[in-house]
């Protein structure tokens, strides 16, 4: 694929925007005829004018996937069919790549290069996955005696809200959709309102692909609004949440006041990367400490914001890892060389750029970075940014300022480092650094954390369930056939014989 600076500036000048909301097949305004603007943050412009969906919207499009659901035409069908769809849905997204890769630069402010080599092949791998693995699958026959029969079965839980972020919009509606849909329910999205465009071009793309009409809406639109609208209504069976801790608690109270809707909730992160005196080679822990704090502007709930590092090795990976930070190039989402984009708004900009100077003020030692660039764009950009000497009680350490923010503590023992990995309230993600096998496996079990990775920054792949525990998450898993639990219920089916 031609991934250079003029093929990429021919496909942007010759996008077509879809900007309505999807309900029944079909793309409509908005009830109320309302629309809100989305914005490139790269320069602050309006990009374009989105539906702006409210609970009436809602109500339709949770009215549609209900009916689809009851008649049965994706829900009943056979996993093997429901196989061949979104095998070609992949198919489509895959040959669409530029385009939604496009898309997800414009308005997220992503560096294209990873948007076409990184969210959207994993988009179109995450479909793959669960068309893939859904006609493989059994239920399960209890052990009973002759004269019955206990069966164990998998059901379509019904309708799913599913409401995401915007750091990763395709990818985080595929991590939704792919098992959702598989496992055949019916689904209304909500994008954030931030990022709306990759998910309307998604669920054409599904109805082109053979997903009968009503199975997939999208009703974009606000929280507040339109997301509270989703998490109230008596008749969606579940809700699917991906964002903020905040936002997530909010979820379990709408379904505590409606129906006891199920919730499950992928959160923040305040994620360790844990560096043992005895690792020699220091150089790659730099390579993977970089990636986990810069990639995706540190707007990733994964991101690698604490390095903890044993003091004999501090200095030696901090040096390191300052020289690699300075490559990592600030600039236009759109230009194949870039590694850091914009942050996705103003005000998150400032949030970020308070929490450096709450770094500042405590007193933590800022080696690199710490300010607004590129401010003539008109654009959001914050340089890569790190602290030293950086104590673990400090805002910088506890709160997620999902920026390219690094804070660096310093510890003397195991015992230490598995304590300061440990005291936050989030438990999403870990990275480990030993040579130690043994060390590597006491760690990795006494962090308390969803996904451990060792010897790397990683967040395993589709084969392998993603999630958090304590504030993080609750109530199931993305990814992996682990994901299917949040979107199925289980039936035991008890039969006599005479
Ligand atoms: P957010 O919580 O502000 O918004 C997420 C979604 O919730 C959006 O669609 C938004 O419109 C909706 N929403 C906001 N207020 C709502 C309300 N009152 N009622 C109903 N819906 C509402 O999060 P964000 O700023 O879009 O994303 C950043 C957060 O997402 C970070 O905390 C990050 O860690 C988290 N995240 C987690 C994962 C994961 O897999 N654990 C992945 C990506 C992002």
């Amino acid at each position: 694929m031609k991934m250079d600076k003029a093929t990429i500036a021919d496909v942007a000048s010759k996008l077509k925007f879809r900007t309505q909301a999807f309900i029944n097949g079909k793309f409509v305004d908005a009830v109320s005829g309302r629309t809100f603007p989305t914005e490139k943050p790269a320069n602050g412009q309006a990009l374009a004018q989105i539906a702006e969906c409210d609970e009436k919207d809602v109500n339709l499009a949770v009215q549609s996937a209900r009916e689809t659901f009851e008649k049965g035409l994706w829900s009943q069908m056979s996993p093997a069919d429901r196989k061949h769809v979104l095998l070609n849905f992949a198919d489509l997204i895959e040959k669409n790549t530029m385009e939604l890769a496009v898309l997800d630069a414009l308005e997220a402010g992503k560096p294209i290069t990873d948007c076409i080599t990184i969210d959207v092949p994993e988009t179109v791998d995450c479909i793959r996955w669960h068309a893939e693995a859904v006609d493989k699958l059994y239920d399960q026959i209890s052990p009973t005696g002759p004269d019955n029969l206990g069966l164990i079965v998998r059901e379509p839980i019904g309708v799913v809200g599913a409401v995401i972020p915007w750091n990763f919009p395709a990818l985080m509606a595929a991590w939704k959709l792919g098992p959702a849909l598989a496992t055949g329910n019916s689904v209304v999205l909500k994008p954030a309102e931030q990022t709306s465009l990759s998910a309307l071009r998604l669920a054409e793309l599904a109805v082109e692909a053979g997903l009968p009409d009503g199975i997939l809406n999208v009703v974009p639109g606000f929280g507040e609004t339109a997301g509270q609208a989703l998490g109230r209504h008596t008749a969606v069976d579940a809700v699917t949440f991906t964002g903020s801790t905040e936002v997530g608690r909010m979820f379990l109270k709408y379904s505590a006041e409606s129906n006891l809707k199920r919730i499950v909730l992928e959160c923040g992160g305040k994620s360790p990367q844990i560096v043992m005196a005895d690792v020699a080679n220091l150089d790659s822990v730099a390579e993977h400490a970089v990636n986990a704090i810069f990639w995706n502007m540190g707007e990733n709930c994964s991101a690698g914001s604490r390095l903890i590092v044993h003091k004999k090795v501090k200095d030696a990976l901090l040096e390191r890892i300052v020289k690699l930070s300075k490559q990592w190039t600030v600039g236009d989402p759109l230009d194949p060389a870039t590694k850091i984009g914009s942050m996705i708004e103003k005000a998150h900009m400032e949030k970020v750029l308070s929490y450096i100077e709450a770094g500042k003020a405590e007193d933590a030692n800022l080696v690199l970075g710490g300010n607004r660039v590129l401010a003539d764009s008109g654009g959001y950009f914050v340089e890569p940014t790190i602290f030293d000497n950086v104590d673990n009680k400090m805002k910088i350490a506890q709160e997620e300022i999902f920026g390219p923010v690094l804070a660096t503590i310093a510890f003397d023992d195991e015992e230490q480092a598995i304590a300061l990995a440990n005291n936050t309230t989030y438990g999403l993600a870990a990275s480990l650094y030993t040579d130690n096998v043994n060390v590597a496996h006491r760690l990795a079990r006494a962090i308390k954390a969803g996904t451990v990775s060792v010897n790397c920054y990683s967040e395993g792949d589709m084969t392998t369930p993603f999630g958090g525990f304590k504030q993080s998450g609750f109530g199931g898993r993305d990814n992996a056939v682990h994901a299917h639990d949040q979107y199925t219920e289980i039936k035991t089916i008890w039969m006599q014989f005479s």
